[in-house]
């Protein structure tokens, strides 16, 4: 997978009717309209109810879809849940696996993340698999002790430079309206490029920035060489927001 374009993914979260997606994504896809060939890749990741739909409306045009988890298990007796083939099915590409909201409110580790992630790798979806350090482990100096550890324990084994995307989400810019600054990015990004070149002998593993990303700020953060891309929230959810970040890239 080339990290040469800039991946733009978004992270509807629990939001959305089947009116709204329709009015956003057509949004969304009117920019694609009779103009030259984008300079990005772009992933929509809404809820499991909305993914047939999203699919179906970005069929021929350079959107691809995701969802915002996946189950580990292939099929059988696990009520509630999505497996990847499921996804495969309807023609969704990508998985989030590990966002820091599903670690907090639901109790993923990592280990399971990796789970997860192994079972999206084997149904050919490409999971996103997000780590980040919390407010109280950057303030104790600790966040790169906490990604090494997360990119450990949350990659699994068959895991390549082509088959998976990273996001490095630090929890405290996540819906905060705050975003990491250029130098704590910097960092970061840089040791997950170091630590992918130690497991997969290539830095070529795109890295997507997530937390607080918006217009005003996407063009400095596409400027640092390490970040690949941005995993946006909240503005993924406005159409002229999205589109002004994709344009940044
Ligand atoms: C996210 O949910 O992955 C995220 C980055 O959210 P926001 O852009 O709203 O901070």
């Amino acid at each position: 997978m080339g990290a040469s374009k800039k991946i733009i993914a978004g992270n509807w979260k629990m939001n959305g009717t089947k009116q709204d997606a329709w009015a956003l994504v057509n949004q969304i896809l009117e920019a694609f309209e009779g103009g030259e060939k984008p300079n990005f890749r772009m992933i929509i990741c809404p809820p499991f109810t909305l993914l047939p739909q999203v699919v179906d409306m970005a069929e021929g045009y350079l959107v691809d879809v995701g969802a915002q988890d996946v189950n580990d298990h292939e099929s059988g007796a696990y009520t509630g849940e999505i497996s990847a083939p499921m996804l495969a099915d309807i023609g969704a590409k990508y998985a989030i696996v590990g966002h820091s909201e599903r670690r907090a409110y639901y109790g993923e580790t990592s280990t399971f993340v990796a789970k997860k992630a192994a079972a999206a790798i084997a149904a050919k979806i490409t999971p996103i698999i997000c780590m980040g350090e919390t407010l109280a482990e950057k303030e104790s100096g600790k966040a790169i002790d906490v990604i090494t550890k997360q990119f450990a324990e949350s990659i699994p084994e068959g895991a390549t430079a082509d088959n998976i995307i990273i996001a490095y989400e630090p929890v405290w810019a996540i819906g905060t309206g705050k975003s990491a600054t250029v130098s704590d990015i910097v960092e970061v990004h840089s040791a997950i490029k170091a630590l992918a070149e130690k497991r997969f002998g290539t830095r070529a593993v795109p890295v997507l920035y997530g937390g607080s990303v918006k217009p005003s700020n996407a063009p400095e953060i596409f400027s640092i060489a390490d970040v690949d891309g941005a995993l946006i929230g909240g503005a993924s959810l406005v159409a002229a927001d999205f589109l002004g970040i994709a344009k940044a890239a």
